[in-house]
């Protein structure tokens, strides 16, 4: 995309963090500037505009902030898809394994209409193991998930080729070896 080393040049690097020789790709100076938050939003906007989406789905929780505001401005609705036990209605759930242990994502039945459209959006992409559990949550009421969405792929692990191997289109801006 037009803009891709603008947004990437901003991402802010915070090494050893949350653990010891990770690298954490921070993304919210992207949100605090008003120019690159426009930029970062128009970018997923423009892309999708055409795409004929009933729903815009977002993965907790910064998928929430990107997610609401691309969702807003294609005039469709937002769905959390949320870490367990966070959401009060009736809800399905996805396991999935981390590097130590195991996480859930759950989405409430009725986020989503069987063939309903649906755009899946989050901020970064590693393992790919959360895009992938919130991609099989949307299929499981019979969405179409017709792009996962990120600001950021780390391709060395893994996560995108992974996603993209299981059937699910990925569109990411940047990426970091
Ligand atoms: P995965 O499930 O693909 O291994 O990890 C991706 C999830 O963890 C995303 O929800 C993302 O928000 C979070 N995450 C993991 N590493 C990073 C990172 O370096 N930066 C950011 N912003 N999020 C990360």
């Amino acid at each position: 995309p037009l803009y891709a080393d603008y947004i990437q040049s901003h991402i802010r690097t915070v090494p050893d963090w949350p653990q010891p020789g990770v690298m954490f790709r921070d993304i919210t100076p992207l949100l605090q500037d008003p120019k690159l938050f426009r930029v970062l939003v128009d970018t997923f906007v423009h892309r999708y505009m055409d795409a004929q989406l009933d729903v815009v789905a977002g993965v907790d929780a910064r998928g929430f902030i990107l997610g609401a505001v691309v969702a807003y401005e294609l005039n469709l609705g937002f769905v959390p898809i949320r870490k367990k036990g966070k959401l009060p209605y009736l809800t399905v759930a996805e396991e999935y394994e981390l590097e130590y242990g195991s996480a859930t994502v759950e989405i409430h039945t009725d986020a989503c209409k069987p063939g309903d459209r649906v755009l899946l959006i989050d901020d970064l992409v590693a393992t790919g193991g959360t895009m992938l559990a919130a991609y099989n949550l949307l299929h499981r009421l019979g969405a179409t998930v017709v792009e996962g969405a990120a600001i950021v792929d780390l391709p060395e692990l893994g996560g995108s080729k992974l996603i993209r191997d299981q059937g699910l289109p990925l569109f990411t801006i940047c990426d970091f070896a």
